[in-house]
């Protein structure tokens, strides 16, 4: 990971954050490498610094990014202070996945509803009637399997439920299981981004019965 990748993805927020640091409404704080009474560290979120002004500091004088700001924090080089700041990374990470379950959830329907379409002659028809070529866009298929056979994951199966990708109708199936109703069966499925590019609802389109529109399933925020 190069650094400017690094400042890319660190913001001075999560920086502070990760070391218990809280500025005021002003973007102020003590500044955590001096002997400081009253905040003399401003924080510009802005360009992601933090400069500190007064003069009995260390820092004075210069204007740190998030990396400078981790080297003084650690009493560190910067080699070291890099190394840090991937971990601080990587702990963020983490925090927003915990915080965040519903986007990984989203992001692995999608990942098996695109290996779906290779494997369904009827997906495949469909779009290419359409004009779309599956292996240039990003395309899904629902083919109502992935709850069934040695895919039956009770966790997943729960998480679909609760998000109405499965619809408990209070039916067993033949096997003794447990049966479900599947929303948006034989549907297209599309991605819907974030600027960030993660996965924040799905879209279903029927692909049968497209002569009438009869089956249309409208955009579902899961
Ligand atoms: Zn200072």
């Amino acid at each position: 990971m190069e650094i400017s990748e690094i400042k890319q993805q660190l913001t001075m927020a999560a920086v502070l954050h990760y070391y218990g640091l809280k500025p005021d409404k002003h973007s102020r704080l003590c500044c955590p490498f001096h002997e400081d009474k009253s905040p003399s560290m401003q924080v510009y979120y802005k360009t992601q610094t933090a400069y500190c002004f007064s003069s009995n500091c260390k820092t004075h004088g210069k204007s740190m990014d998030v990396i400078d700001f981790v080297m003084h924090q650690e009493n560190s080089s910067k080699s070291e202070a890099i190394a840090k700041a991937k971990e601080i990374l990587g702990v963020q990470t983490e925090e927003q996945s915990r915080v965040l379950p519903s986007t990984n959830f989203l992001g692995g329907m999608y990942q098996y509803f695109k290996n779906a379409v290779h494997n369904s002659k009827s997906a495949k028809d469909y779009l290419q009637q359409r004009g779309l070529d599956y292996k240039k866009i990003e395309v899904g298929y629902n083919a109502g399997q992935f709850h069934h056979g040695t895919r039956r994951d009770e966790q997943l199966i729960a998480q679909c439920v609760e998000r109405g990708l499965l619809l408990d109708k209070g039916q067993v199936s033949r096997t003794g299981e447990k049966a479900y109703g599947i929303f948006g069966k034989w549907c297209i499925v599309f991605a819907l981004k974030n600027k960030e590019n993660a996965i924040v609802s799905l879209y279903f389109r029927s692909s049968i019965s497209d002569a009438n529109n009869k089956h249309y399933y409208q955009s579902r925020n899961l």
